[in-house]
């Protein structure tokens, strides 16, 4: 799933979460780490805000029935915003024998429940407490023994108490939109969204990650209506009352919160990778348009096949676009749901690009729906994956710096929330499996799979994660899992890496100095993070030194909260790069003169290092050499560091304006990049005397001056 995360906003509902659970639980902190429990401060002021109550354990859910397939029948009440339905479950005992099966159903009224024995079938006994449905079986059952328990229903999902949380925003499965026509310009709608364990209020079935099924549904809908679900659409059945049966089977087994289903008046834009149906679907109004946003889809199913070195697993792949819908998208197997700001008209079009969002869910086909997180603890193994997937695809279609510029704005993301809250990424602990969906597992996790790719090279880092989905397929995992698959690649122990970035809150926030005297370097490193709640980070980095035009790479392996390298040198240096690769997590305090980022900007070709000397310099842009500075940068080729420029560029109140606004107006006409050319406009606007009518001339002539997220 994919959440737009709202810095400002997210952080503070967690903000006053983790005050009050400060407030009240000092003392009664159960953690399994005993030696840093026993070294707790007692002074509630010496506990960092960002340090939140433990919750309790929350184990992967025990396995006592296996649910092998689901076969639903299913129909919609749209007055009373009610499924009609009909499961045959497939059930044997995971491992012991067992005499009942419990299932999560939620907000049922439940008709029957019969076990299928052929010719007549049996009613069973049962108990029903809104949430579980307890079927105890006719006799007791052994592990190779499989049985069949139809159960005939009627699903009320808005009786159920809705609690949802930050990110998705209700957990009540499945949703009727206008489901009276009442709403003028609004298409009546139903839809599913399973995770995270919603599934349940619309089908019956064992709603954990870790279980797994193959599926069949047959949709009864009004003649109108189309119907998406997973897997292909074997069947399409006209019915004597005029309504239609669309029979949809799935016959690889998927995790039951990644079922589907979805009606309404969609238009199906085509589209094609390899053999496999792409589809598109989007409201009629909008089918024009659907491939300019979708339309990299097969593009992307292409490169992550190869570099993944697993094809695309699934029967197919389609996008559907819903209203009103409770996230961002979820990655549903074989058929992702977008939010409606993905249908967009031609004009909008020119601003916006959710290439992001659209490689996102289409990852999470490998990593979340091939190989699954045994539990919500270990959310980042889906989500972290789907998040770097972001980076992946940058990297691959746009180049490096614009995936670098990717990388620092999820980092700062990261960041952001951790000034509020502080918490390992697979997280037993959690107080609500809701708060999972946070920044840590996606932008947290993205980049310490960046990190790990840095680390081990990309050749191991892809072999890994080919032989990992290769041999986890169709089961779910937890982190071990993926470590292992490193190992064995490797050849290394990296438990360390694991343990610090995986298993430990927190980041280094690291202090850098160096210093050059007699032919030598000295460069002093200072882990600053809280020791009592972070690690001390054991972090292999690169530094460069460059002297003229000569660069010098050191590897160095920090391990120590205090630490100082020599580093040999013939001259002093013009400048010291520290973290060459620029792929840290965390925070790097080095203190650097205004040569030594002029220089940097000029002869270090990395984004960040670029970003770093732009807004380091942005205070003294009236200074000559870092005014042309910032003239040079707005002919750099990446969009980010021209939109740097410019936003620096805003604050010089110098006489040379002149010279500057041709600069500017250069951009603002002819930019390749919308965002660009309206920085362009405004920095325009910012500057002393600028004369006002050629700006609105410049706005006027913008098809858009529209900036969404991630537009660039
Ligand atoms: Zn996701």
């Amino acid at each position: 799933m994919i959440i737009i995360f709202m810095w400002g906003t997210g952080c503070k509902t967690n903000q006053v979460a983790s005050r009050t659970a400060i407030d009240t639980t000092r003392t009664i902190l159960p953690a399994p780490e005993t030696s840093r429990q026993e070294a707790l401060p007692q002074s509630k002021d010496s506990i960092p805000e960002w340090v939140s109550k433990p919750g309790a354990y929350n184990p992967s859910a025990t396995r006592f029935s296996d649910l092998m397939h689901t076969r639903l029948k299913i129909r919609f009440d749209w007055g009373k915003q009610q499924a009609i339905g009909e499961a045959v479950l497939t059930l044997k005992p995971f491992f012991y024998p067992q005499n009942t099966a419990v299932l999560d159903a939620k907000g049922f009224n439940i008709q029957s429940v019969k076990l299928i024995t052929g010719t007549t079938n049996k009613n069973l006994q049962y108990t029903y407490d809104n949430q579980k449905l307890t079927v105890k079986l006719d006799k007791t059952y052994t592990r190779n023994q499989e049985y069949k328990i139809q159960i005939n229903y009627v699903a009320n999902p808005n009786n159920l108490q809705v609690k949802g949380s930050a990110a998705i925003t209700s957990d009540k499965g499945l949703y009727f939109i206008n489901p009276l026509g009442k709403e003028p310009n609004k298409p009546r709608q139903i839809w599913t969204q399973g995770e995270t364990e919603a599934n349940s209020a619309w089908m019956p079935t064992i709603d954990s990650p870790n279980e797994r099924m193959t599926q069949e549904i047959y949709l009864t809908v009004e003649s109108q209506y189309t119907t998406l679900s997973n897997g292909l659409l074997v069947s399409s059945v006209k019915n004597a009352d005029g309504t239609r049966t669309d029979y949809w089977k799935m016959d690889k087994p998927h995790a039951p919160y990644l079922a589907m289903l979805a009606v309404g008046e969609f238009a199906i834009v085509r589209d094609k990778w390899q053999n496999l149906e792409v589809n598109y679907y989007v409201e009629p109004a909008y089918k024009n348009t659907a491939k300019a946003v979708f339309g990299n889809t097969p593009e992307m199913m292409e490169f992550f096949s190869k570099k993944l070195g697993v094809d695309f697993p699934w029967q197919k792949y389609a996008s559907i676009v819903v209203r009103d819908y409770v996230s961002g998208a979820m990655e549903n197997t074989t058929a992702s749901v977008f939010m409606e700001s993905l249908q967009l008209t031609k004009r909008e079009l020119l601003d916006t690009n959710w290439d992001f969002i659209i490689a996102h869910e289409l990852f999470h086909q490998w990593f979340g729906d091939l190989v699954t997180m045994e539990s919500w603890a270990n959310l980042p193994l889906n989500e972290s994956f789907a998040n770097y997937s972001e980076y992946l695809w940058e990297e691959h279609k746009y180049g490096k710096a614009s995936a670098d510029a990717l990388n620092l704005k999820e980092l700062n993301g990261y960041l952001a929330e951790a000034e509020t809250k502080q918490e390992p990424l697979i997280r037993y602990r959690y107080q609500d499996k809701e708060d999972m969906f946070d920044s840590h597992s996606y932008a947290k996790g993205g980049r310490v799979l960046h990190m790990l790719r840095n680390y081990v090279g990309d050749d191991a880092f892809f072999t890994a994660l080919k032989n990992y989905l290769s041999k986890n397929q169709f089961t779910s995992v937890e982190l071990a899992e993926l470590r292992m698959a490193f190992e064995d690649v490797t050849g290394e122990d990296l438990n360390w890496f694991f343990d610090q970035w995986f298993l430990k809150p927190g980041h280094p926030d690291l202090k850098v100095e160096h210093t050059y005297q007699n032919g030598q370097i000295q460069i002093s490193v200072i882990q600053q993070q809280d020791s009592l709640y972070t690690p001390v980070y054991r972090l292999p980095i690169t530094v460069a030194v460059w002297n003229g035009k000569q660069k010098k790479e050191h590897d160095l392996i920090i391990t120590k909260a205090k630490q100082t390298f020599t580093l040999p040198a013939t001259d002093k240096p013009n400048l010291v790069l520290f973290d060459a690769k620029q792929q840290l997590l965390g925070k790097i305090n080095h203190l650097k003169t205004d040569d030594e980022l002029l220089y940097q900007f000029y002869n270090v070709n990395q984004y960040l290092a670029k970003y770093e000397s732009i807004s380091k310099l942005a205070d003294k842009v009236n200074d000559p050499k870092i005014l042309a500075m910032m003239r040079a940068a707005l002919k750099d080729e990446t969009p980010q560091i021209r939109s740097a420029a410019l936003s620096a560029l805003a604050k010089y109140t110098g006489s040379e304006s002149s010279a500057l606004f041709k600069d500017l107006q250069l951009i603002a006409k002819n930019d390749k990049k919308s965002i660009v050319r309206a920085d362009a406009v405004t920095t325009i606007a910012a500057l002393p005397n600028a004369a006002v009518s050629p700006v609105l001339d410049l706005l006027a002539r913008q098809s858009s001056v529209k900036n969404l997220r991630n537009s660039e």
